[in-house]
Protein backbone atom coordinates (compact mmCIF):
# COMPACT_ATOMS: atom_id res chain seq x y z
CA UNK A 1 0.00 0.00 0.00
CA UNK A 2 2.96 2.38 1.13
CA UNK A 3 4.87 1.48 -2.13
CA UNK A 4 1.63 2.00 -4.08
CA UNK A 5 1.02 5.85 -2.59
CA UNK A 6 4.38 6.50 -2.92
CA UNK A 7 5.00 5.50 -6.41
CA UNK A 8 1.79 7.64 -6.95
CA UNK A 9 3.42 10.84 -5.29
CA UNK A 10 6.87 10.09 -7.32
CA UNK A 11 4.56 10.34 -10.56
CA UNK A 12 2.52 13.39 -9.47
CA UNK A 13 5.88 15.05 -8.84
CA UNK A 14 7.22 13.95 -12.11
CA UNK A 15 4.28 15.53 -13.44
CA UNK A 16 4.95 18.63 -11.16
CA UNK A 17 1.49 18.14 -9.96
CA UNK A 18 0.97 21.18 -6.84
CA UNK A 19 -0.42 17.97 -4.97
CA UNK A 20 2.44 16.03 -5.39
CA UNK A 21 4.03 17.79 -2.01
CA UNK A 22 0.54 17.24 -0.35
CA UNK A 23 1.42 13.39 -1.20
CA UNK A 24 4.97 13.32 0.12
CA UNK A 25 4.07 15.66 3.93
CA UNK A 26 1.35 12.51 4.14
CA UNK A 27 3.93 9.82 3.63
CA UNK A 28 6.47 11.48 5.33
CA UNK A 29 4.19 11.78 8.57
CA UNK A 30 3.53 8.24 8.81
CA UNK A 31 7.16 7.16 8.66
CA UNK A 32 8.15 9.29 11.01
CA UNK A 33 5.42 8.48 13.61
CA UNK A 34 5.80 5.30 12.60
CA UNK A 35 9.29 5.15 12.95
CA UNK A 36 8.59 6.88 16.48
CA UNK A 37 6.44 4.13 17.22
CA UNK A 38 8.96 1.44 16.29
CA UNK A 39 11.79 2.53 18.66
CA UNK A 40 9.50 2.69 21.37
CA UNK A 41 8.45 -0.71 21.05
CA UNK A 42 12.21 -1.69 20.75
CA UNK A 43 13.09 -0.15 23.90
CA UNK A 44 15.43 2.93 22.46
CA UNK A 45 13.06 6.03 22.74
CA UNK A 46 11.28 7.07 26.19
CA UNK A 47 7.84 6.26 26.48
CA UNK A 48 5.21 8.71 26.32
CA UNK A 49 2.10 9.48 24.60
CA UNK A 50 3.23 10.12 21.31
CA UNK A 51 6.26 7.42 20.83
CA UNK A 52 3.42 5.12 21.83
CA UNK A 53 0.69 5.93 19.88
CA UNK A 54 2.90 6.86 16.73
CA UNK A 55 1.16 4.13 14.52
CA UNK A 56 -2.37 5.60 15.03
CA UNK A 57 -1.30 9.33 15.02
CA UNK A 58 0.49 8.27 11.80
CA UNK A 59 -2.30 6.90 10.23
CA UNK A 60 -4.65 9.53 11.35
CA UNK A 61 -2.34 12.25 9.61
CA UNK A 62 -1.78 10.74 6.63
CA UNK A 63 -5.56 9.94 6.25
CA UNK A 64 -6.64 13.57 6.64
CA UNK A 65 -3.85 14.42 4.12
CA UNK A 66 -5.70 12.12 1.62
CA UNK A 67 -8.75 13.75 2.45
CA UNK A 68 -7.37 17.03 1.67
CA UNK A 69 -6.11 16.19 -1.55
CA UNK A 70 -9.20 14.46 -2.68
CA UNK A 71 -11.66 17.36 -2.08
CA UNK A 72 -8.83 19.67 -3.60
CA UNK A 73 -9.23 16.97 -6.93
CA UNK A 74 -13.26 17.20 -6.53
CA UNK A 75 -13.08 20.88 -6.61
CA UNK A 76 -10.36 21.05 -9.26
CA UNK A 77 -12.97 18.48 -11.47
CA UNK A 78 -15.98 20.80 -10.63
CA UNK A 79 -14.21 23.77 -11.50
CA UNK A 80 -13.41 21.84 -15.12
CA UNK A 81 -17.13 20.95 -15.41
CA UNK A 82 -17.74 24.66 -15.21
CA UNK A 83 -15.71 25.34 -17.35
CA UNK A 84 -16.27 23.00 -20.12
CA UNK A 85 -19.69 23.99 -20.21
CA UNK A 86 -19.19 27.49 -20.10
CA UNK A 87 -17.32 27.01 -22.92
CA UNK A 88 -20.19 24.68 -24.89
CA UNK A 89 -22.18 27.65 -24.34
CA UNK A 90 -19.72 30.07 -26.02
CA UNK A 91 -19.26 27.62 -28.94
CA UNK A 92 -23.18 27.46 -29.41
CA UNK A 93 -24.08 31.17 -29.18
CA UNK A 94 -23.59 34.56 -30.84
CA UNK A 95 -21.63 37.32 -28.54
CA UNK A 96 -23.76 39.91 -29.47
CA UNK A 97 -26.75 39.29 -29.26
CA UNK A 98 -26.87 35.48 -26.79
CA UNK A 99 -28.98 33.94 -29.47
CA UNK A 100 -27.77 30.51 -30.59
CA UNK A 101 -25.83 30.27 -33.60
CA UNK A 102 -26.25 28.86 -36.90
CA UNK A 103 -23.84 25.94 -35.43
CA UNK A 104 -26.05 25.10 -32.80
CA UNK A 105 -29.10 25.56 -34.86
CA UNK A 106 -28.30 22.47 -37.68
CA UNK A 107 -27.22 20.51 -34.73
CA UNK A 108 -30.53 21.01 -32.77
CA UNK A 109 -32.40 21.41 -35.88
CA UNK A 110 -31.91 17.22 -36.65
CA UNK A 111 -32.84 16.66 -33.24
CA UNK A 112 -36.13 18.30 -33.22
CA UNK A 113 -36.96 16.96 -36.53
CA UNK A 114 -36.76 13.90 -35.23
CA UNK A 115 -38.52 14.84 -32.60
CA UNK A 116 -41.62 16.10 -34.24
CA UNK A 117 -41.48 13.34 -36.85
CA UNK A 118 -41.95 10.57 -34.22
CA UNK A 119 -44.81 12.94 -32.64
CA UNK A 120 -46.37 13.78 -35.88
CA UNK A 121 -46.33 17.53 -35.05
CA UNK A 122 -45.54 20.32 -37.45
CA UNK A 123 -42.56 22.38 -37.65
CA UNK A 124 -41.76 25.92 -39.48
CA UNK A 125 -38.99 27.85 -40.61
CA UNK A 126 -38.89 31.43 -40.29
CA UNK A 127 -36.31 33.87 -41.78
CA UNK A 128 -36.27 37.22 -40.63
CA UNK A 129 -34.09 40.03 -42.22
CA UNK A 130 -34.07 43.79 -40.73
CA UNK A 131 -34.96 46.15 -43.55
CA UNK A 132 -32.32 48.57 -45.01
CA UNK A 133 -29.89 48.06 -42.10
CA UNK A 134 -27.30 49.23 -44.23
CA UNK A 135 -28.76 52.44 -44.25
CA UNK A 136 -28.85 52.33 -40.32
CA UNK A 137 -25.12 51.58 -39.88
CA UNK A 138 -24.52 54.37 -42.65
CA UNK A 139 -26.81 57.13 -40.83
CA UNK A 140 -26.35 56.01 -37.25
CA UNK A 141 -23.19 54.31 -36.63
CA UNK A 142 -21.68 50.57 -36.43
CA UNK A 143 -22.79 50.39 -32.53
CA UNK A 144 -26.28 51.94 -32.99
CA UNK A 145 -26.56 49.34 -35.60
CA UNK A 146 -25.42 46.25 -32.89
CA UNK A 147 -28.09 47.50 -30.82
CA UNK A 148 -30.82 47.23 -33.28
CA UNK A 149 -29.80 43.76 -33.61
CA UNK A 150 -29.58 43.33 -30.23
CA UNK A 151 -33.40 45.04 -29.38
CA UNK A 152 -34.47 42.81 -32.20
CA UNK A 153 -33.14 39.57 -30.90
CA UNK A 154 -35.01 40.28 -27.56
CA UNK A 155 -38.19 40.76 -29.64
CA UNK A 156 -37.20 37.16 -31.23
CA UNK A 157 -36.45 35.40 -27.70
CA UNK A 158 -39.64 37.18 -26.15
CA UNK A 159 -41.91 35.41 -28.55
CA UNK A 160 -40.05 32.30 -28.85
CA UNK A 161 -41.86 29.01 -26.82
CA UNK A 162 -40.49 26.36 -25.23
CA UNK A 163 -38.44 24.17 -27.58
CA UNK A 164 -38.58 26.40 -30.29
CA UNK A 165 -34.61 27.89 -31.57
CA UNK A 166 -34.14 30.88 -32.19
CA UNK A 167 -30.47 31.84 -33.95
CA UNK A 168 -28.68 34.16 -35.44
CA UNK A 169 -27.82 33.14 -38.86
CA UNK A 170 -25.48 35.71 -39.39
CA UNK A 171 -24.87 39.94 -39.74
CA UNK A 172 -29.05 40.91 -39.66
CA UNK A 173 -30.69 38.00 -40.54
CA UNK A 174 -31.94 35.67 -37.75
CA UNK A 175 -34.10 32.22 -38.18
CA UNK A 176 -36.73 30.48 -35.90
CA UNK A 177 -37.45 26.91 -35.98
CA UNK A 178 -40.94 27.02 -34.30
CA UNK A 179 -42.88 24.13 -33.12
CA UNK A 180 -46.26 25.06 -35.02
CA UNK A 181 -47.79 24.90 -38.48
CA UNK A 182 -47.05 27.86 -41.34
CA UNK A 183 -50.50 29.62 -40.11
CA UNK A 184 -49.87 29.85 -36.24
CA UNK A 185 -45.91 30.82 -37.42
CA UNK A 186 -47.33 33.08 -39.60
CA UNK A 187 -49.28 35.01 -36.47
CA UNK A 188 -46.25 34.76 -34.67
CA UNK A 189 -44.37 36.47 -37.17
CA UNK A 190 -46.87 39.32 -37.71
CA UNK A 191 -46.15 39.87 -34.08
CA UNK A 192 -42.36 40.06 -34.50
CA UNK A 193 -42.70 42.08 -37.41
CA UNK A 194 -45.14 44.82 -35.76
CA UNK A 195 -43.17 44.89 -32.61
CA UNK A 196 -40.02 45.88 -34.53
CA UNK A 197 -41.75 48.31 -35.92
CA UNK A 198 -42.43 50.01 -32.78
CA UNK A 199 -39.38 49.54 -31.29
CA UNK A 200 -37.57 52.48 -30.34
CA UNK A 201 -33.00 52.92 -30.21
CA UNK A 202 -32.27 56.20 -28.78
CA UNK A 203 -28.80 57.64 -29.88
CA UNK A 204 -26.32 59.11 -27.56
CA UNK A 205 -28.14 62.85 -28.40
CA UNK A 206 -31.56 61.46 -28.31
CA UNK A 207 -32.83 61.00 -31.84
CA UNK A 208 -34.97 57.55 -32.47
CA UNK A 209 -34.10 55.14 -34.46
CA UNK A 210 -36.56 52.97 -35.72
CA UNK A 211 -36.25 49.77 -37.77
CA UNK A 212 -38.40 46.90 -39.56
CA UNK A 213 -38.07 43.66 -40.55
CA UNK A 214 -39.05 41.41 -43.26
CA UNK A 215 -40.04 37.88 -42.72
CA UNK A 216 -39.89 34.58 -44.74
CA UNK A 217 -42.20 31.61 -43.82
CA UNK A 218 -41.86 28.03 -45.05
CA UNK A 219 -43.62 24.79 -43.60
CA UNK A 220 -41.26 21.81 -42.87
CA UNK A 221 -42.49 19.08 -45.01
CA UNK A 222 -43.40 15.86 -42.85
CA UNK A 223 -41.29 13.40 -45.40
CA UNK A 224 -38.27 16.05 -44.74
CA UNK A 225 -34.92 14.33 -44.05
CA UNK A 226 -33.35 17.71 -43.13
CA UNK A 227 -34.22 21.29 -42.73
CA UNK A 228 -32.03 22.31 -45.73
CA UNK A 229 -35.06 22.50 -48.15
CA UNK A 230 -37.62 24.10 -45.96
CA UNK A 231 -34.59 27.03 -45.08
CA UNK A 232 -34.60 26.91 -48.89
CA UNK A 233 -38.20 27.77 -49.22
CA UNK A 234 -38.08 30.31 -46.38
CA UNK A 235 -35.43 32.01 -48.00
CA UNK A 236 -37.63 32.38 -50.65
CA UNK A 237 -40.31 33.46 -48.95
CA UNK A 238 -38.17 36.91 -47.43
CA UNK A 239 -37.13 37.23 -51.08
CA UNK A 240 -40.55 37.71 -52.12
CA UNK A 241 -41.38 39.84 -49.15
CA UNK A 242 -38.71 42.06 -49.77
CA UNK A 243 -39.90 42.72 -53.63
CA UNK A 244 -43.37 42.98 -51.93
CA UNK A 245 -42.00 46.53 -50.21
CA UNK A 246 -40.14 44.81 -46.87
CA UNK A 247 -41.81 45.43 -43.45
CA UNK A 248 -44.30 42.27 -44.12
CA UNK A 249 -44.48 38.53 -43.84
CA UNK A 250 -44.49 35.63 -46.82
CA UNK A 251 -45.42 32.69 -46.58
CA UNK A 252 -44.47 30.05 -49.50
CA UNK A 253 -46.36 26.34 -49.30
CA UNK A 254 -45.15 23.22 -51.15
P1 LIG B 1 -32.32 44.73 -47.25
O1 LIG B 1 -33.51 45.48 -46.84
O2 LIG B 1 -32.39 44.34 -48.70
O3 LIG B 1 -32.05 43.55 -46.39
O4 LIG B 1 -31.10 45.72 -47.16
P2 LIG B 1 -29.93 45.72 -46.07
O5 LIG B 1 -29.26 47.05 -46.15
O6 LIG B 1 -30.45 45.30 -44.76
O7 LIG B 1 -29.06 44.50 -46.57
P3 LIG B 1 -27.55 44.31 -46.78
O8 LIG B 1 -27.31 42.82 -46.79
O9 LIG B 1 -27.12 45.08 -47.98
O10 LIG B 1 -26.86 44.92 -45.49
C1 LIG B 1 -26.63 44.20 -44.35
C2 LIG B 1 -25.67 45.02 -43.56
O11 LIG B 1 -25.55 44.51 -42.24
C3 LIG B 1 -24.27 45.01 -44.15
C4 LIG B 1 -23.36 44.84 -42.95
O12 LIG B 1 -22.41 45.86 -42.87
C5 LIG B 1 -24.29 44.93 -41.77
N1 LIG B 1 -23.91 44.06 -40.66
C6 LIG B 1 -23.63 42.74 -40.70
N2 LIG B 1 -23.34 42.29 -39.46
C7 LIG B 1 -23.38 43.35 -38.63
C8 LIG B 1 -23.17 43.53 -37.22
O13 LIG B 1 -22.87 42.60 -36.47
N3 LIG B 1 -23.32 44.78 -36.72
C9 LIG B 1 -23.67 45.84 -37.50
N4 LIG B 1 -23.81 47.02 -36.93
N5 LIG B 1 -23.86 45.71 -38.85
C10 LIG B 1 -23.73 44.49 -39.39
MG1 LIG C 1 -31.27 43.37 -44.50
MG1 LIG D 1 -29.23 40.42 -44.92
Amino acid sequence: MMTVTLGVSISLWRKRDPLAKYFFLGHAMFIIFNMLAVLYYKGITESNQINSHGVGIGIVLEALMMAFILSYRIRTLEKIKSAQSELKRLADTDPLTKLYNRRYFDKACSQLLAKSKTAKKELSIVIADLDFFKGINDTYGHDIGDRVIIEFANILTKQQKVDDIACRFGGEEFILLLNCDADNAKIIAQRIRSTAEKCIVKTENNQEVRFTVSIGINQVSQTANNIKESISLADQALYKAKKQGRNCVVVIKE
